[in-house]
């Protein structure tokens, strides 16, 4: 699959040929581009990696000292190689970035992950226009629409007080990156601590640093747990399961924040007592809409629902493919 000079689906990934570089690359690479610091977005041994500035001190604390990292500010267009490279901001965590490609007047857009709604913590989501765009379709099912994120708060400050009349704690599973820290705004309103695991708890300060408004939190640290965390709300990875450490925190309430608790039954099957549905890609309207917007004439996708989702465009009469099988894979949020 290629377009132009632009963009080229290899075995390997996505590599730009006119800027020489590989975009979200997880094999080390000389010249990497990162559209966000997800894990499954980074490679750990690339020679130099460009993302946007915001995501630079986030993928830094990923990637140590050892790959040469660029942060580049949002919208501001820089040569590499034949092509003009810039990153704008897709709405997925802090620092997420769409990287725009354009040679010769051509342009192509990677979106990496991307949601469309406003969480008041990621950068909002801009609409790029582009002849070539490559597209998440993580949830790109017409059974996938989010409810509004407001109510979701709503009903998780309401779950929160309820275990607090239990005298119970809450443990909020949610990726330590990203929706760890998204959710920290809707617990406002709640009195009571908020503890977040140790994975979770750098990136909170990292947000904090680039003047992101969080509620006070408290790292979970043994001593912290030993003190008492009836009553608290604690924010862990999904991970901590079926844990000692977690077992530490009865009596407890369990939960996830996830768009995957729109699926029935799985929470129930994943052994949660609860489930709010906050998801940080889009869902299905919202990757109509997108598509739509980027006025694209050619579209690859790449996660999840990548041959539904080309289907339905072919269908539409756009040229619609999919991305090699190695980088459709599920998304893990
Ligand atoms: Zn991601
Ligand atoms: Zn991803």
């Amino acid at each position: 699959m290629q377009f132009g000079q632009l963009l080229e689906a290899r075995a390997g990934g996505l590599y730009s040929p006119a800027a020489d570089a590989w975009i979200d690359s997880r094999r080390p690479v000389e010249r990497a581009l990162i559209t966000h610091a997800h894990g499954d977005h980074l490679g750990y041994s690339h020679k130099q990696a460009w993302c946007s500035a915001s995501c630079a001190p986030l993928a830094a604390k990923r990637l140590g000292a050892k790959v040469q990292l660029h942060g580049i500010p949002y919208g501001e267009a820089f040569r590499m190689g034949e092509a003009w490279i810039s990153f704008h901001p897709a709405g997925h965590i802090l620092g997420s970035a769409q990287i725009r490609i354009e040679v010769d007047g051509q342009v192509a857009v990677v979106s990496g992950d991307y949601k469309r709604g406003r969480d008041g913590v990621s950068q909002p989501f801009e609409v790029v226009p582009c002849d070539v765009f490559v597209s998440e379709t993580t949830f790109g099912l017409p059974c996938y629409v989010w409810p509004d994120p407001r109510k979701e708060g709503e009903r998780l400050r309401a779950w929160w007080r309820s275990n607090q009349e239990q005298g119970a704690c809450s443990v909020l599973l949610a990726y330590a990156l990203g929706k760890a820290q998204r959710v920290l705004p809707l617990l406002e309103g709640v009195e009571g601590p908020i503890l977040m695991h140790a994975s979770a708890d750098p990136f909170v300060q990292l947000y904090r640093d680039q003047g992101v408004q969080l509620p006070p939190t408290e790292r979970a640290t043994a001593e912290r747990i030993k003190q008492g965390v009836a009553g608290a709300m604690v924010i862990a990875p999904p991970s901590v399961q079926n844990t000692p450490w977690l077992r530490k925190l009865r009596p407890c309430r369990l939960a996830m924040a996830s768009g995957w608790m729109q699926v029935r039954g799985v929470r129930r099957r994943m052994g949660y007592d609860d489930g709010f549905i906050l998801s940080d890609h889009v869902d299905w309207p919202e990757l109509l809409q997108t598509v739509k917007d980027s006025g694209c004439s050619e579209l690859w996708c790449t996660h999840g629902f990548a041959g539904p989702v080309a289907r339905y465009f072919r269908e539409q009469g756009l040229k619609a493919q999919v991305l090699a099988a190695d980088e459709t894979r599920l998304e893990m949020e």
